[in-house]
């Protein structure tokens, strides 16, 4: 633990204004300093625990100075939750690409036909899940395309089978998207299609489909999905019956700040109703093989920046996550002094964003995340889903309730 950090002793430099840590605070770190003098009375308010508002927001994304930006989102990370970062040992399984939705965002959809579409039969779903990893894995990823076919009863059996053989895994499974289209295709409510799916073995949901509320880049990057109130209203149902939840956005491609900070805003007022989300995760945009492919990717500077405001606006999420399948290995690393305190897991085998091309590998060891984070100067601590610490021994794994 890093309670006893000593203060470094900083060049003096020509900052407009600094400020020392509070005694209050648990973390010692340097000063802060800014040559924005738009950063003031925001650190102020967050140093005082008051709540950011939109203009704030935008300030925010509109600053260059990052290490300011940073200073600020460590702060209230470390208040959070000290020197810890979580990771866990997870898979991912996608069990279909074949998608009605054709999302101009997207790689990996499939129309039925095309080359490359896919679906795993139920057995074949099994294997994969038992497949490919020694460490025993606590969740399982489970994601897909929205199939125009496979009736719903085929995933309520995906996941009832998954929990009959591997009953200690924790099953994260279906986003908003794929629970409204199931419950259009089975002709049920959303209500009654989560509590399907809960009593099947769905523990808690993902966070993917959010992309960006706005409509207007909605109907741009992927009009044929829910709309953004859609989601926000599955997401309340699901916490509703005692699912949690994850929460996504999809930035880097041509929303603007100001449809960053609506976002993370609608997300912050649901939170205040339900309390149902347990982690945000900024998803980078990956334009290889989309539609979009004119586009650029993200740079490192936004990727760090999105990570910063998305700690600082979302003060009532627990959790900030810096998912290296996206972002790399070594940006998320760097995230996690820069607001982030979770870097995601395992994986094992990635499909949704190596179809778009994405260069990172498609997992990572157990002792790979370990060591991302021993070399941020954190705490590794492996989770579950729920973010209860997993002990492990040699052959086997306890999960502290
Ligand atoms: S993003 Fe999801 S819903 Fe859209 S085309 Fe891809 S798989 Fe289908």
């Amino acid at each position: 633990m890093g309670c006893c950090r000593p203060l470094l002793s900083l060049p003096s430099l020509p900052a407009v204004s600094s400020i020392a840590m509070p005694a209050s605070h648990p973390f010692q770190t340097h000063a802060f300093q800014t040559d924005d003098s738009r950063l003031l009375p925001i650190r102020d308010k967050v140093l005082a625990g008051e709540r950011l508002n939109e203009a704030d927001a935008l300030a925010l994304y509109g600053t260059g100075d990052i290490l300011a930006l940073g200073w600020l989102a460590n702060w209230v990370r470390e208040r959070m939750h000290g020197d810890k970062a979580y990771f866990n040992v997870n898979r991912h399984i996608n069990p279909t690409n074949v998608c009605v939705a054709a999302c101009r965002l997207c790689a990996f959809g499939r129309k039925k036909d095309a080359p490359g579409a896919y679906t795993m039969a139920l057995e074949e779903a099994f294997s994969t899940a038992a497949s490919g990893y020694t460490e025993a894995i606590t969740e399982f990823h489970i994601v897909g395309g929205l199939h125009p076919d496979l009736p719903f009863e085929y995933f309520l059996d995906l996941v009832s089978g998954l929990k009959e053989r591997f009953p200690q895994v924790h099953m994260k499974a279906f986003t908003m998207v794929e629970v409204a289209y199931l419950a259009k295709r089975a002709k049920l409510t959303i209500r009654e299609t989560l509590e399907k799916m809960k009593q099947a073995g769905v523990d808690s949901l993902p966070g993917g489909g959010a992309e960006i509320f706005s409509d207007r880049v909605r109907h741009i990057i992927c009009d044929h999905k829910i709309d953004g109130d859609q989601w926000l209203d599955t997401a309340r149902l699901a916490h509703q019956i005692g699912l949690k939840s994850n929460a996504t956005m999809l930035y880097g491609h041509i929303e603007n700040d100001e449809d960053r900070v609506d976002h993370l805003l609608k997300l912050r007022a649901l939170q205040d109703e339900t309390g149902g989300f347990q982690t945000f995760i900024p998803l980078a945009f990956h334009p290889a093989n989309t539609p979009l492919q004119h586009l650029f990717t993200t740079t490192g500077m936004l990727d760090i920046k999105q990570i910063a405001v998305s700690r600082l606006v979302l003060d009532n999420f627990a959790h900030v996550k810096s998912y290296w399948q996206m972002m790399t290995p070594k940006i998320a690393q760097i995230s996690l002094r820069f607001g982030a305190d979770d870097i995601d897991g395992t994986v094992v085998e990635e499909k949704i964003y190596h179809d778009a091309g994405a260069t990172t590998p498609q997992g990572l060891r157990r002792h790979d995340l370990v060591r991302l984070i021993q070399e941020a100067g954190r705490e590794p601590i492996e989770r579950d889903t729920l973010y209860r610490p997993v002990t492990r021994t040699e052959t086997s794994f306890t999960v502290s309730v």
